[in-house]
């Protein structure tokens, strides 16, 4: 019931004062969820510091595995502390499997772990930055269009052995296809070929949002560039572990991973 009148947007009043916390989104699994608050008040979400800008908007994240029930801690000015529980509807997730997925890429060579951890360290510390950049609360568009090919969260099997779930939204195109920032931000992460995901970007939308793009052929930024929403960033491509020219598009709250699909309309028709 409680969610329910989340969900219409109805404000709570916190009893230690008359400063509101309201919620705008859904609270699902892979969701982006808005809210707004006091803007002198903190806010604390799995354990994360939630940054809140002049106006009282904060954006928080739920990972593919988020439990049922997560809790948001609020302190206000007088030193108040409530905590809101909140239900997070559960998703059953796809089954994918992929074969064909050349050897190299499925069995690790003990030769390529430094290389792949020191990416690891690069990749985390991208996701971890936590800017005032306001670009988050854009409406995001499509980075590039074409034929969804595989969808966040899905259970993956790479030549009939299971591994990690797909954290991306793959867009099928022709390699040289035009990528295009999905919102505003800054480029926080450029790599002509990292062992797992070939070229790669990694773009900051603010209070702890970035999007990712991996398997591109061509990287047409640099480390921090600002970028607007709509430039070109990049072309498609099936660089690292990869078995066609696709987009893969994937989207953090800090390391929460999250579905990009919750941000953007039904992709429009293909030209
Ligand atoms: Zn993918």
């Amino acid at each position: 019931m409680l969610f329910k009148l989340l969900l219409t947007g109805i404000i709570l009043l916190s009893p230690f004062s008359t400063i509101a916390l309201e919620i705008k989104s859904e609270w699902v699994q892979g969701g982006v969820i808005f809210g707004k608050t006091d803007p002198q008040n903190k806010i604390k979400f799995l354990g994360h510091p939630v940054r809140i800008n002049a106006k009282g908007d904060f954006v928080v994240g739920l990972g593919r595995d988020a439990k049922p029930e997560v809790i948001m801690v609020e302190t206000t000015p007088d030193g108040g502390i409530k905590s809101y529980s909140f239900k997070v509807r559960q998703r059953k997730y796809r089954e994918q499997r992929i074969n064909g997925v050349p050897k190299r890429t499925v069995n690790i060579p003990e030769k390529a772990l430094p290389k792949i951890r020191q990416e690891m360290e690069l990749t985390k510390a991208a996701r971890r930055i936590n800017s005032d950049n306001q670009s988050f609360l854009q409406t995001f568009q499509w980075p590039a269009h074409g034929i969804i090919s595989g969808v966040y969260g899905s259970r993956r099997y790479y030549n009939g052995e299971p591994r990690r779930p797909h954290y991306g939204l793959d867009i099928a195109a022709p390699q040289g296809t035009p990528v295009k920032a999905p919102a505003s931000g800054t480029i926080t992460l450029v790599h002509d070929n990292m062992y797992f995901s070939g070229g790669t970007i990694i773009m900051d939308h603010g209070h702890g949002i970035s999007s990712t793009f991996i398997h591109l052929h061509k990287v047409l930024v640099n480390k921090g560039d600002k970028v607007k929403q709509g430039q070109l960033i990049a072309e498609i491509g099936s660089t690292g572990r990869s078995t066609g020219p696709h987009l893969d598009w994937r989207m953090n709250w800090f390391n929460q991973r999250l579905d990009p699909q919750f941000l953007v309309d039904d992709m429009p028709s293909v030209k």
